[in-house]
């Protein structure tokens, strides 16, 4: 079974992706770590992420490696052999992430990355395109949305427990520029799938989200299509 899960940065699709996974037995594949890690090269080699040719040559140099998180683990992630799982979660690799994933060259490429790592798995996948370009014939499509105040407090809150000193005015701004780029790129913007259920998460607990998203997951597999 392949669960996709899309949203805005900050919905909380990660931490409900993950949750969600150990409840059923399943991988969680964390896409967005990987436009993160290959930014976060980008920025190690001083490279221009505009420069659609030049970021191409770096991923076709990478070698990334993500290994599927189980339970409540995250993904990790490996760089040419060096483990950055934490590293990418900096603010320098967020204010960028949106530029270098704009490529058409680069999303060619991580699709079909994900696309294998997904192939013939019970999956719970989140990231901006899944339902629409990753995965779009899977089982439960789920668009999971807030508020840009909610999801800043809670990038916010994040950022804090890290020792990155932001205020919650700077997190909205970054927030919303980063969806403006992702939702009017030419390639795979960020959009909910026809077929999603969308989840407005802003005034519910993760555990009501994680319910509803099992919820769904029954009603499919009893051959139930719809919200
Ligand atoms: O999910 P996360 O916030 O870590 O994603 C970081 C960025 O990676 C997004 O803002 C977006 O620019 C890019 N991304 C993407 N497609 C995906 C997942 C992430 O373009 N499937």
């Amino acid at each position: 079974m392949q669960i996709a899960i899309d949203g805005p940065a900050g919905a909380g699709k990660s931490t409900i992706a993950k949750l969600a996974a150990e409840r059923l037995g399943f991988i969680y594949i964390d896409t967005g770590a990987m436009y993160r890690a290959l930014t976060y090269l980008v920025l190690q080699k001083g490279a221009d992420p505009h420069d659609e040719e030049g970021v191409f040559r770096i991923q076709q140099a990478m070698d990334l490696q993500l290994e599927p998180g189980t339970g409540t683990t995250a993904c990790r992630v490996l760089v040419d052999g060096v483990d950055v799982t934490e590293k990418i979660r900096h603010p320098d690799v967020g204010k960028l992430v949106s530029i270098v994933s704009r490529h058409g060259k680069v999303r060619r490429e991580m699709v079909a990355l994900q696309q294998k790592l997904a192939s013939g798995r019970n999956v719970v996948m989140d990231g901006r395109d899944i339902g629409t370009t990753v995965l779009p014939k899977a089982d439960l499509k789920i668009f999971l949305s807030a508020s840009v105040e909610e999801r800043a407090r809670r990038r916010l809150a994040e950022f804090m427990q890290k020792g990155h000193g932001l205020t919650l005015d700077a997190v909205i701004a970054e927030l919303k520029q980063r969806d403006h780029i992702d939702s009017t790129r030419e390639v795979s913007s960020l959009c909910k799938a026809d077929d999603a259920v969308e989840i407005d998460t802003t005034d519910l607990s993760i555990e009501q989200v994680v319910e509803r998203v099992l919820a769904l997951v029954v009603r499919r597999e009893n051959g139930v299509q719809g919200p």
